[in-house]
């Protein structure tokens, strides 16, 4: 008995391959063959063998080999009549946090403790999302982590996530893209559990973090909150199964369930193309079973399907809720995020897929519709929106408080404004796809959105606005809840020059500027940035070119620039050009 404890335990799905298991004892697969042979089996490197095998064949080398609890789970009938087919499903989480605080890891750690018991071996399959089996149940964890992603899938309509887990670095603490990761589980209504990691550090500061997060309404259960907090580390490998035990916990509040009986439908979580595959995506079944040879639509494209491979690399014959699979035999790459459902037949998924290509033509020249502060009044007649998110980002933190909290004081009985996401520093990615998922305006107070924002909040239809003055800002979202917006323009950018050195001519600062795009112009407004955060705005007064007076330089020219009532510039500063034009109100 006590020799059966000490040897290591390998966890494997229902077989495993020659080579893979040599590789996990870390041994030459030649050892193991020849063990092999011993015992009457004559196998190949790539021959699966069942567990039984395995085990007669793994014993010698001090290795027990243990099958995974089944990834299928069996399904559980629904005790309440009315719930009919319903069974429970494993949970589905996503890991998010700030860079560095370790996702990547705690991800990795999960994954390995839970498939293999051993220190040879790695599971190389990455696949999107994989599947761990625990004593009390299944999880699904989303293998790309961050906010980004998850509210990226969610600004297209899919929300796949149960829980969220929050980590948080016990010698950091609560940083940025924690509070961004908060505001967007929150708005995708999804519940956190946190895990304060690398508790294992010597700095590591676990009570702290927890005073932090009360600070943002996750209280934790040990200070009287409803929040769960489990402190691990993903490098010792410390509090794992405490945690994905309190991720099941969460998940049991939830009941995820779903009726394996009909046909499947869920969302593409990543896809790609494979040279020798073909197209390749990877889907969690949210409702139904998923079978090879199912006819169906992924987004715009279509097939049939011609293998499911789980996320240990196996073929399966089916994927029940929850499970991730690679699906082969799509007609083309799907995006992520896009929905796919199983239908009645190939010639029904073809047609369905020509039918949807044909829509998204015509529909990439609308713009997707997003509450813009033009449109908000109609909406608000309309009866059709009770609620005005904002997202709210300037330069300092006194200011985007007290804009925010002004901004709340607008709510009234019939519309609320809800500011689901706030911070300092520019617009950016992040605030605009969150804006896009969750039907936002973005209001930036000293800051801009960076150019990437831009492009995607034009494309996503989302409207930023800025401000220089809290009470313009105040004032356009109360006018526009009023319906009493005056016509608005946009700026567009006509020239952009960088400041190389500082000339004193007749008292007065003049930038000698290299034109780096567009062209500068004498006499239209302009603004001065620094550092990305424009310090000026105004007018060209003069435009020299070699001590003439120009009326204006282009691109890969120098020129000498004065600015209208304005001396204080700086080498680097950046000077932008842009004319106004009107917007027409949008609907
Ligand atoms: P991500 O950016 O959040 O995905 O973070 P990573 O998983 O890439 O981890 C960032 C760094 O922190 C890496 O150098 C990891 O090795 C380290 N790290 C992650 N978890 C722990 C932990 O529990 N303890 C310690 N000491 N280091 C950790």
């Amino acid at each position: 008995m006590k020799e059966e404890k000490a040897r290591k335990v390998i966890k494997t799905a229902q077989s495993i391959t020659v080579g893979e298991l040599a590789q996990r004892m870390g041994i030459g697969a030649s050892q193991l063959i020849k063990k092999l042979m011993s015992i009457g089996v004559m196998a190949t490197i790539n021959q699966p063998l069942d567990i039984g095998t395995a085990n007669s064949a793994a014993k010698d080398f001090g290795f027990t080999i243990e099958e995974l609890l089944p990834v299928r789970q069996e399904p559980v009938v629904e005790p309440k009549e009315e719930a009919g087919q319903l069974v429970g499903r494993p949970p589905v989480v996503t890991i998010m946090g700030h860079v560095d605080h370790g996702k990547t890891l705690l991800l990795d750690a999960i994954r390995k403790s839970n498939i293999v018991a051993t220190e040879h071996g790695d599971i190389t399959q990455h696949i999107g999302a994989y599947q761990v089996g625990l004593p009390r149940g299944n999880i699904t964890f989303i293998d790309t982590p961050g906010h980004e992603a998850f509210t990226a899938m969610r600004a297209r309509g899919a929300q796949v996530t149960d829980v969220v887990v929050l980590v948080v670095a016990a010698d950091d603490g609560v940083m940025p893209q924690t509070v961004e990761a908060i505001d967007h589980a929150r708005a995708a209504g999804v519940p956190i559990v946190v895990a304060i990691n690398k508790i294992d550090l010597p700095n590591a500061n676990p009570d702290r973090v927890k005073e932090q997060l009360r600070k943002y309404d996750l209280t934790p259960e040990d200070m009287g909150g409803k929040t769960i907090c489990c402190e691990v580390s993903a490098k010792e490998k410390i509090g794992l199964d405490n945690l994905s035990d309190m991720l099941l916990l969460e998940a049991e509040m939830l009941e995820p369930r779903a009726d394996p009986a009909k046909p499947a439908s869920g969302t593409v979580i990543e896809a790609r193309l494979d040279k020798r595959r073909g197209p390749v995506g990877t889907v969690l079944v949210k409702s139904g079973t998923l079978r090879v040879s199912d006819p169906l639509i992924a987004g715009l494209h279509y097939g049939k399907v011609r293998a499911l491979i789980n996320d240990r690399g196996m073929p399966v014959a089916e994927a029940l809720p929850s499970m991730p699979v690679e699906v082969l035999g799509l007609s083309g790459v799907p995006q992520a995020g896009d929905l796919f459902q199983v239908v009645g037949s190939e010639k029904e998924a073809r047609q369905m897929g020509i039918e949807r290509q044909e829509d998204s033509r015509t529909e990439e020249l609308a713009r997707p519709r997003h509450i813009t502060l033009d449109t908000l009044y109609q909406q608000i007649e309309e009866g059709r929106i009770e609620e005005l998110a904002l997202i709210v980002k300037g330069d300092v933190r006194g200011s985007v408080e007290a804009l925010s909290d002004s901004l709340k004081d607008l709510s009234t009985k019939d519309v609320r404004l809800n500011i689901i996401h706030q911070g300092v520093g520019t617009i950016n990615e992040s605030d605009v796809v969150l804006a896009s998922a969750s039907n936002a305006i973005c209001i930036g107070f000293h800051v801009l959105p960076e150019p990437g924002a831009q492009d995607l909040a034009r494309r996503e239809g989302v409207d930023i606005r800025t401000y220089r003055v809290i009470y313009e800002a105040v004032d356009d979202v109360r006018t526009a809840m009023l319906g009493l917006l005056k016509p608005r323009y946009e700026e567009v950018i006509t020239g952009r020059a960088e400041v190389r050195q500082v000339i004193r001519v007749a008292k007065k600062n003049i930038a000698g500027s290299y034109v780096l795009e567009g062209k500068i112009l004498r006499n239209v407004p302009c603004r001065l940035l620094r550092d990305e955060k424009p310090i000026y705005k105004g007018r060209v007064a003069s435009l020299r070119r070699f001590k003439e007076d120009a009326r204006e330089v282009a691109t890969g020219f120098e020129c000498g620039v004065g600015l209208e009532n304005f001396d204080d510039i700086q080498v680097s500063d950046i000077i932008i050009t842009f004319e106004k034009k009107e917007i027409p109100p949008t609907g």
